[in-house]
């Protein structure tokens, strides 16, 4: 959106200055979004008495009526107005007539398709090839916000990565809501993995990053394939939930910890330095502590690197907010602080392996004079001293972020923390 208003010759501003028009991406996934959504909309509009605000996006999509009570709002507009966002704005602009547009998405059978996205905010752009999900987890609004699986034309996501490779972006992330089901909708005939052997082609693009993945879409067969293609990054994260069945099951994902665990140890067969991390839900209705302690025996066993830990919280419209046995809050934050102190032990002691290694970083930005990035694995370095090494011991006060940004360098790692490796350039 912020590309098609740039493109029109709008200057895109942040969000916490006064601006003429205000575009509030909603989210849903929690009622806790949906709050912050409201939140967001009213505070724009302390911001400036006079400005367009427009709410759009997937808490639109499931609380259409919601929003309509909102009297900041000036345009409503669904997941599928999206593309056509600086008309429906300029018309208002015309008209000043509030108007809301909503598509039933349960219905939508095609890609919405933007045109080739350039615009990045990042060192790395996001390129999304599907949306929608079949999964219908029952703890999930997504399927009821985003609809069924759709695919992106390949076509147009290798001309748009083409275009963002020849602006000189070196890595992209291939995302989605369920990046899984990408080419369901094509008879699977063309899957993810072909788009990806398509994707390693193109020139200047050194690293393709797969966004979250569905653990059942990792096969030898894949992999057999997947590890030919040196530009994918060995870092997955795979979205696991629960490492008890009784909980998955409940939850409505189709795994098992058994065939989780024959996932993994693919993964680590294929790629020496695989980095895994995950999501996981503690408290989900009826998780009771011997189902907790499996699931904790269970991470400890996977060791992820880095585990991303929520607290349950009922989402309004799904299965889940309707069973029987919702947890106590105070028990749902000690599981979250058990599996938090889990994973820092984990990240501490993988990153310590790293000490005296050499390793490739994409440099992505510079705060405080500290030089930041990732490895291909998806380990966070920070360099203290590049100005010296840069200049050849020279010390300059006008090395720029510019000098250092989207350069992917070697460097050494020297101290490991929870977090980041401090490390020195090479
Ligand atoms: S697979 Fe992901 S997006 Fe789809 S329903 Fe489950 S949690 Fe939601």
């Amino acid at each position: 959106m912020a590309q098609k208003f740039l493109e029109k010759g709008y200057e895109v501003t942040e969000h916490t200055e006064k601006a003429d028009i205000y575009i509030i991406n909603t989210c849903t996934v929690t009622n806790m979004s949906d709050r912050k959504s409201r939140q967001m909309l009213r505070r724009v509009r302390d911001l400036s008495k006079e400005a367009i605000i427009v709410a759009c996006g997937c808490y639109v999509q499931v609380g259409e009526e919601e929003l309509k009570k909102i009297d900041e709002i000036d345009l409503i507009l669904g997941n599928n107005e999206k593309k056509d966002i600086v008309e429906h704005v300029e018309k208002y602009i015309e008209t000043h007539q509030k108007d809301t547009k909503v598509d039933d998405v349960m219905y939508k059978k095609d890609f919405v398709e933007f045109g080739d996205i350039t615009y990045t905010e990042k060192t790395r752009a996001v390129i999304k090839i599907q949306d929608g999900c079949d999964r219908f987890c029952s703890y999930c609004i997504i399927p009821y916000a985003r609809g069924r699986v759709r695919s992106r034309n390949p076509k147009n996501i290798i001309s748009e990565i083409n275009k963002i490779a020849q602006k000189g972006i070196k890595e992209i992330v291939i995302t989605g809501i369920h990046i899984a089901s990408y080419g369901k909708d094509f008879d699977n005939k063309y899957k993810l993995i072909d788009l990806l052997e398509e994707i390693n082609k193109i020139k200047g693009i050194e690293r393709i990053r797969l966004g979250s993945i569905e653990p059942l879409l990792i096969t030898e067969e894949f992999l057999l394939r997947l590890v030919k293609l040196e530009k994918v990054c060995e870092h997955f994260h795979l979205s696991l939930q629960s490492g008890c069945d009784e909980t998955l099951k409940r939850m409505n994902r189709r795994y098992t910890t058994r065939q989780f665990r024959d996932i993994v140890e693919l993964l680590r067969k294929y790629y020496k330095n695989v980095i895994l991390t995950t999501d996981i839900i503690v408290g989900f209705p009826q998780e009771s502590k011997e189902e907790f302690t499996i699931t904790y025996n269970f991470l400890k066993e996977i060791k992820f690197y880095k585990m991303h830990v929520f607290k349950y919280s009922p989402r309004k419209g799904t299965k889940a907010a309707q069973m029987k046995g919702q947890i106590d809050g105070k028990i749902k934050e000690e599981r979250s602080q058990k599996l938090i102190e889990l994973s820092n032990i984990n990240q501490k002691t993988y990153n310590v392996q790293y000490v005296g290694k050499k390793v490739d970083v994409l440099f992505e930005e510079q705060k405080d004079g500290i030089y930041k990035g990732h490895t291909k694995n998806y380990i966070l370095i920070h360099c203290n001293d590049i100005k010296n090494d840069l200049n050849n011991n020279k010390r300059t006060s006008n090395t720029s972020n510019k000098e250092i940004e989207n350069q992917i360098l070697t460097v050494k790692c020297i101290k490991a923390h929870e977090e980041y490796i401090e490390a020195e350039l090479q």
